[in-house]
């Protein structure tokens, strides 16, 4: 059986007349001989609605009913997914994450999915059905609705193909593939044709929302190909792959940026061992994601400043938790926010010398301030003024000639 997954995002089941083209597109399979699964995230908007409702009742609304919440919008774009298509003559049905059932493994709100149950799904699309299965969501060992993290569907997406063997899995956007950067912030950005799933990681994780970084992860260690593109224009998309299927040398890749960071620093740390755990412990055990770390030398020996960078929606409970420290003592805490982590992407910097030189000279040369600096094989990040963050992409976007 040749199986397709079609998965479509927000913005792709927006509204009635994004609905009605999802449907023509999957025809468009349909008339080439493909089984299709059709995976669907919620309309837009609706899942920020939901959260900002949750928010409203409590700052610590019950993370298992949080997932219940927020995991609905994926049925009523399903519903009127496979509404449109009986409306048009075709057998399909909706199912959600349970009824599959999609299994997951972890916490609520962060789900990861281990195993997908796939008799009922391969019977109905032996019988000439097409499902329409909800993305983002998925149910653990306790029978409860779990979710993925945002942008979820595209986990979804990855894990059917995987178990359902499918041939091709195609993330429907409103972008055309994955880009040199985001093409909403620099229009000359180039679309990639082929990405190795390494790059495509760290773009994600370093701000490129158009894939989950967690679903690449399971793309990566599936062998998964996944091919990006839009679902409004007909047009070839991105190829996300293993390394061996790229021939094009790049030095750089691409250029990812983050929106809402926030750096902290602590002034006069007393320097003794064990104190850097001390300090992360407890935002570790609060599920606070610490990102860029920096530790200056300590110049009497005694004390040391140390910043640090988190996402600015815990900026207030990050300062709490060090305020109320019994185990650190500092002379003062300074909390910036509006910064920004801008990063260029490559496995091409591996063997060029020079790269890091390149991009500092690029944001000097525009008068950007470099405030924290982190690197790893195939990555450097700065961090900056979020002011300048469209000058500095649009920078290093000229100096490493993404754009040709
Ligand atoms: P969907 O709802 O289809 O899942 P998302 O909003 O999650 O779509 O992702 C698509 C968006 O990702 C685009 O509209 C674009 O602004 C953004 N984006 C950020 N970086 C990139 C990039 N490097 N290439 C393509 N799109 C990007
Ligand atoms: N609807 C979910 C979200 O907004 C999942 C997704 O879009 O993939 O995060
Ligand atoms: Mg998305």
């Amino acid at each position: 059986m040749k199986i397709v997954v079609l998965k479509f995002g927000g913005t792709s089941v927006g509204s009635i007349e994004r609905i009605k083209k999802v449907a023509s597109i999957i025809q468009r399979y349909l008339k080439k001989k493909y089984k299709v699964i059709v995976v669907s995230s919620a309309m837009s908007g609706v899942t920020n609605d939901l959260i900002k409702k949750s928010q409203k009742l409590s700052k610590n609304f019950n993370s298992s009913e949080y997932d219940v919440l927020v995991s609905s919008g994926e049925q009523i774009s399903c519903a009127l997914i496979s509404g449109r298509l009986n409306s048009l003559g075709f057998k399909s049905r909706s199912w959600l994450g349970w009824q599959v059932p999609i299994i997951t493994e972890g916490d609520y709100k962060k789900s990861r999915i281990i195993k997908i149950f796939k008799n009922n799904i391969i019977k109905y699309i032996r019988s000439g059905g097409i499902p329409v299965i909800t993305g983002f969501q998925g149910i653990n060992s306790d029978q409860r609705i779990t979710t993925l993290e945002r942008g979820g569907s595209d986990a979804s997406a990855i894990m059917l193909a995987k178990f359902f063997n499918a041939e091709k899995c195609i993330i429907f956007t409103d972008v055309k593939g994955v880009f040199t950067t985001d093409p909403n912030t620099l229009h000359k950005a180039k679309k990639i044709e082929k990405i190795s799933y390494e790059e495509m990681l760290e773009m994600a994780s370093l701000g490129a929302k158009v894939m989950q970084p967690a679903s690449i992860q399971d793309a990566r260690l599936n062998r998964i190909n996944v091919v990006v593109k839009s679902s409004f224009k007909n047009k070839p998309g991105t190829l996300i792959t293993k390394k061996k299927n790229i021939s094009i040398n790049r030095i750089i890749t691409g250029v990812s940026f983050t929106k809402n960071d926030s750096k902290i620093t602590l002034l006069g740390v007393v320097d003794k061992p064990g104190v850097a755990a001390s300090i992360f412990e407890p935002l570790s055990m609060n599920a606070i994601n610490v990102d860029m770390v920096v530790q200056n030398i300590s110049a009497d020996g005694r004390h040391t400043d140390l910043t640090f960078t988190i996402k600015s929606e815990d900026i207030k409970k990050t300062e709490k938790l060090l305020r109320n420290n019994k185990k650190i003592k500092f002379q003062n805490i300074l909390l910036t926010r509006n910064v920004s982590k801008v990063s260029i992407i490559g496995v091409g910097m591996i063997t060029t010398p020079g790269v890091t030189y390149r991009m500092f000279k690029a944001l000097s040369k525009q008068k950007i301030n470099i405030q924290v600096i982190s690197t790893s094989e195939i990555k450097i990040s700065v961090l900056i003024d979020k002011r300048h963050v469209k000058r500095a992409v649009k920078a290093l976007h000229e100096e490493f000639k993404l754009e040709k």
